[in-house]
């Protein structure tokens, strides 16, 4: 992915091209599941100036647009992930806060069928396994 890649996509968004859209979308990119700060930092190594305005309102437009994904577990700050529209879930370490994909449970979406869908159209599921990372769980071996 490069940058030309990045102004595709948000072109196809209908999104207009500004250079920190374009960083942002880099950034989140290159670093999967990050919250605001590191996505900050990321995208100042590519544009020194560019304000934490630009770089929360470009989250937001992405994210809004559907091109970047928001994802919030319970006790965590927000991540982003440009991995969008396959339904996947995540993994949480309840230790580190370490955050894994996980895919789909069934391989479309909703791949959960609600027991009692209360008359709704149910288009999405979204699932958070919470456990303990292979790192963590070493580190507890050896306590
Ligand atoms: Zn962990
Ligand atoms: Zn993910």
């Amino acid at each position: 992915m490069g940058n030309a890649d990045y102004e595709q996509l948000l072109r196809g968004a209908s999104l207009r091209v500004t250079r920190p859209r374009v960083a942002v979308l880099g950034a989140v990119t290159e670093h999967a599941h990050a919250d605001t700060e590191t996505i900050l930092g990321a995208v100042r190594e590519r544009l020194p100036d560019v304000s934490h305005q630009a770089v929360y309102d470009s989250l937001a437009a992405l994210s809004a647009a559907g091109i970047v994904r928001r994802i919030q577990p319970s006790g965590s700050v927000a991540r982003y992930e440009t991995r969008v529209g396959d339904n996947h879930h995540h993994v949480v370490c309840r230790s580190c806060g370490r955050i894994s994909d996980v895919d789909c449970a069934v391989g479309h979406a909703p791949c959960l069928t609600a027991s009692d869908d209360n008359g709704f159209v149910v288009d999405e599921a979204e699932i958070i396994y919470w456990g303990t990372c292979p790192q963590c769980q070493a580190a507890q071996l050896e306590n």
